[in-house]
């Protein structure tokens, strides 16, 4: 699966086809993707998976527990899968 951010012209038609290589927006079941410490920061951070940095700022775990759950709160559920925008 590659690390884009901010592909939002991804349509739910293309989701469907593309099983193998799903978008990082589209979840299988009613979940989120893992959030990861990341390595890239001077301290260690989270980064939200769809937003990138620039938007959400890398922050420490319980900030985004709670903007992964607004993400949540906001996704589409799509037969199986969950979208994520
Ligand atoms: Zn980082
Ligand atoms: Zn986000």
């Amino acid at each position: 699966m590659e690390a884009q951010d901010h592909d939002y012209s991804y349509n739910l038609v293309d989701a469907e086809m593309e099983e193998n290589k799903l978008h990082i927006t589209v979840q299988r079941g009613r979940s989120l993707p893992p959030v990861k410490r990341c390595s890239c920061c001077p301290s260690p951070q989270y980064h939200c998976p769809f937003c990138g940095p620039g938007f959400f700022k890398p922050t420490k775990l319980s900030k985004i527990k709670i903007h992964m759950t607004g993400h949540f709160n906001k996704a589409v559920c799509y037969g199986d899968y969950t979208i994520h925008r």
